[in-house]
């Protein structure tokens, strides 16, 4: 079994110690980095693999010497808290697709808890009141942790994410619950009295419950819980860990140089806690206990409940006897489901989401000057591929990034400065790519089609009817526009130009209301519409 590795926590903020007591006096002097890399090599001399000496980054430079509370002082708190939950739903609706009920329940869960903090900070609290830390119930990627980010976002508040699995009791092994408190100073730039009204998200929390269920003795899991528990309630935390190397270090040469060591807490008071997981045994406990009642009370049992549903009705009861401590769940009373996302979802994240991943595309190929264009259909294809995957939306990165990642290699440097992202570029990329850089008139004909099919679209809302290209149709009408050096909308327009009235009339006549454009239509449009009408009279007599 492999032996537990020790970590001794380096944090940049000891920089500035080492930038006041170590600063180069002469040209051989240590850099920062120097010390902290002979850190690091003595401690593999001692303790071999055993230990590692970690960097941790961003660590605020100044928080090192605040005396208590001035970091509050001297930074002005920027934070004001001023939405009501129907701002906080319409933010989220820009970003997250789906997750109705989520959005909901969280944005009335944040406006209370921030609106009691308000009141609080400024003694006009009243009553006791119990924090909304949240339960987040639901399948991985689905946006559980981009709803919380948003909401961070949008108030001005830092936010922070960890493992439930990375942490132990001790903190010797593995890291310590504390450090996420201390990783919001970092992300407040140091702003302590910020960090204090920050967001603490947990993943994977159902993990540690269910180490203390299932193996039947505790792994820990129960330890973490107690020290979650902890933060959630009230404590201080102080500024410095005591596992970080440097950061004691830091506080001996502070003793040395002041005869004193300042002692700097964040207090956990008004964080908010958010713990989030699969939880995917909970809908069993759920059933068997809903199936219980139902048989205490002689009902009969009715068909499968969906898990959805089954995860909505789970009570505290069974959230202990997933294997959480009574206190723990306790301290979470909001809990909310958040649902799998299926394929169309998926091409709703891609198309509407201000976050969607095509944008982060067309920005990367516009760093290189190339223009990327994603089609519906292409869209279409990357959600339909991403939907097997069973990731959620992380599989829309995986699957373009699997069929981009040449595009993004090769086209750089070729001639080719704008191209489609069609079905066929998602389902054979190898191929696709191997005809864009072959021949330089491939892409203007996929935009030529495209354009086609637009104007066809565009034409059947107008008239409240449905005008479509057949696939011989298409082809017909780019080569004829291309042929012509034409823009293929107005080349349509001319071209049909005797359609709108046409169509009209065969509608009246037959009410026919569907309508399909051959190559014939194309190569002849007279014949094609005047054929039509004198059929409709026909059908009408
Ligand atoms: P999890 O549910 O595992 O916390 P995340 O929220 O981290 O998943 O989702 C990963 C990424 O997928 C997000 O950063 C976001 O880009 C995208 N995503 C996930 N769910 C949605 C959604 N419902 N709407 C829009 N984008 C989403």
């Amino acid at each position: 079994m492999a032996r537990p590795r020790a970590e001794w926590r380096c944090n940049h903020y000891s920089r500035r110690v080492y930038s006041a007591a170590m600063k180069p006096q002469a040209n051989n002097s240590p850099t920062p980095e120097e010390v902290q890399k002979k850190l690091s090599d003595f401690m593999k001399q001692q303790f071999g693999d055993k230990a590692v000496f970690v960097s941790v980054p961003n660590q605020p430079e100044r928080a090192a010497t605040d005396e208590p509370g001035e970091a509050a002082e001297e930074k002005p708190l920027t934070f004001d808290f001023n939405f009501k939950p129907k701002d906080i739903k319409a933010h989220l609706d820009r970003f997250v697709i789906r997750q109705d009920e989520a959005k909901k329940v969280l944005s009335i869960a944040v406006c209370d808890h921030y609106n009691h903090v308000k009141l609080a900070e400024t003694g006009r609290a009243t009553h006791e009141y119990h924090k909304q830390n949240v339960v987040l119930i639901g399948p991985t990627g689905v946006g559980k942790t981009y709803l919380i980010r948003c909401i961070a976002q949008l108030i001005g508040v830092p936010f922070v994410k960890g493992d439930a699995t990375k942490f132990s009791e001790t903190g010797y092994v593995g890291g310590d619950v504390e450090d996420l408190v201390r990783e919001l100073v970092a992300r407040a730039d140091g702003n302590v009295k910020l960090a204090q009204y920050g967001i603490i998200y947990v993943d994977e929390i159902d993990k540690i419950a269910a180490a203390a269920q299932n193996i039947g003795r505790d792994v820990s899991g129960r330890g973490v819980q107690s020290n979650l528990l902890k933060l959630m309630e009230e404590t201080e935390v102080p500024l410095r860990s005591q596992t970080d190397l440097t950061g004691q270090l830091q506080a001996a040469m502070e003793f040395q140089r002041h005869g004193k060591i300042k002692r700097q807490t964040i207090n956990t008071r008004h964080i908010l806690f958010i713990v989030s997981g699969a939880f995917d045994k909970l809908e069993d406990i759920a059933r068997s206990r809903l199936r219980e009642a139902q048989i205490g009370f002689g009902a009969k049992i009715r068909g499968e409940i969906p898990r959805g549903d089954l995860l909505r009705k789970a009570t505290t009861e069974d959230l202990i006897q997933f294997g959480f401590e009574p206190e723990f769940v306790g301290r979470l009373p909001v809990r909310v489901v958040c649902d799998e996302l299926a394929e169309d979802d998926l091409f709703a994240i891609l198309r509407q989401s201000e976050g969607s991943v095509i944008h982060q595309y067309e920005q990367s190929f516009r760093a290189f000057g190339i223009d990327v264009l994603f089609a519906e259909e292409g869209l279409r294809a990357i959600a339909r591929q991403a939907a097997t995957e069973r990731t959620g939306a992380r599989a829309l990165l995986t699957v373009c990034e699997r069929a981009l990642r040449e595009f993004k290699f090769h086209l750089p440097s070729s001639s080719v400065r704008s191209f489609v992202v069609t079905a066929e570029v998602i389902e054979n990329p190898a191929r696709e790519l191997e005809k864009l850089l072959a021949d330089p008139n491939y892409e203007p004909q996929i935009v030529a089609r495209m354009l086609a099919r637009q104007w066809a679209e565009r034409f059947s809302r107008k008239h409240e009817l449905t005008l479509g290209f057949d696939p011989d149709g298409v082809e017909a009408v780019v080569e004829r526009a291309l042929a012509a050096q034409r823009p293929v909308r107005d080349f349509c327009d001319e071209l049909f130009k005797d359609f709108e009235f046409g169509l009209r009339l065969i509608k009246k006549n037959s009410g026919q209301n569907e309508f399909i454009l051959t190559r014939a239509a194309v190569e002849n449009p007279e014949r094609f519409i005047s054929d039509l009408v004198v059929g409709s009279y026909r059908s009408k007599q």
